[in-house]
């Protein structure tokens, strides 16, 4: 099963639109057992986007599931609105917004209480060496590590140098983390790559890296874009199994 995401992030701007995206991606998206395909549209527009085939996610939660809390969204309403799954950590929330571990850490925990499968975004700041960007990694998955009883985890490994930027991480990195992950901290979670994902670069990723699938940011807002790499995947995943 090869999982294609696809954060949306802060766009579009209206309904109309968001439909329009969504039911193309639906329309043409035949369904099947080998690629998982789900959209993680802006809040606003969660409850107008429905299909059997197409899951929805959100881009964040809240840790609380009701109150007094202004302006936040908890796991009930995204269980509400139809998601099953929910990123937590995105860099631009941690960078951006300033979240930091702990909150990230109450926010996974929420997802998970609340039956929503949270994806745990990770990933170093800049290109550093190789012992740098594992220190960088320990400490954002600390939570994980202490804790190897979470269940239904998704991370997705997003370097944030290749965020929106157009150079996508080398192949070879991504299997330096993903064998950091396995051999060194033990965390044998399924794995996301995110980064100026593309139709021209995703099957070199599936191909040289033991990866499930991939977080699509910016590329998730063209259809046509985005429905080929759903193409890709699939006939990717039909090879495998033969
Ligand atoms: C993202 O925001 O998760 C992402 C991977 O963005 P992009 O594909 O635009 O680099």
């Amino acid at each position: 099963m090869v999982y294609i995401f696809g954060n949306w992030k802060c766009n579009p701007t209206n309904l109309k639109k968001a439909k329009e995206i969504f039911y193309t991606i639906e329309k043409n998206f035949k369904g099947n057992k080998k690629v998982n395909v789900a959209v993680f549209p802006p809040f606003v527009f969660l409850n107008s986007l429905n299909s059997e085939k197409v899951k929805k996610g959100a881009q964040d939660v809240f840790w609380e599931k009701q109150g007094a809390f202004t302006g936040e969204i908890s796991p009930l309403m995204l269980k509400d609105a139809g998601c099953r799954y929910c990123l937590v950590g995105h860099s631009e929330r941690r960078y951006i917004i300033g979240e930091n571990n702990e909150i990230i850490e109450k926010k996974l925990r929420s997802c998970l209480e609340n039956k929503i499968v949270p994806i745990l975004c990770f990933g170093e700041r800049e290109k550093v060496s190789f012992g740098k960007v594992k220190i960088e990694i320990k400490e954002q998955l600390k939570f994980l590590i202490n804790y190897k009883s979470f269940k239904n985890v998704i991370l997705a490994y997003e370097p944030v140098f290749s965020i929106g930027t157009g150079l996508v991480c080398d192949t070879s990195h991504i299997n330096d983390v993903l064998n950091f992950l396995k051999n060194e901290l033990n965390i044998k979670y399924k794995v996301l790559y995110g980064g100026s994902l593309n139709s021209k670069n995703c099957q070199e990723i599936l191909e040289k890296c033991d990866i499930n699938g991939f977080l699509v940011g910016g590329a998730s807002l063209k259809t046509r874009e985005f429905l080929k790499i759903i193409e890709i995947a699939e006939k990717y995943a039909k090879s495998k199994e033969k």
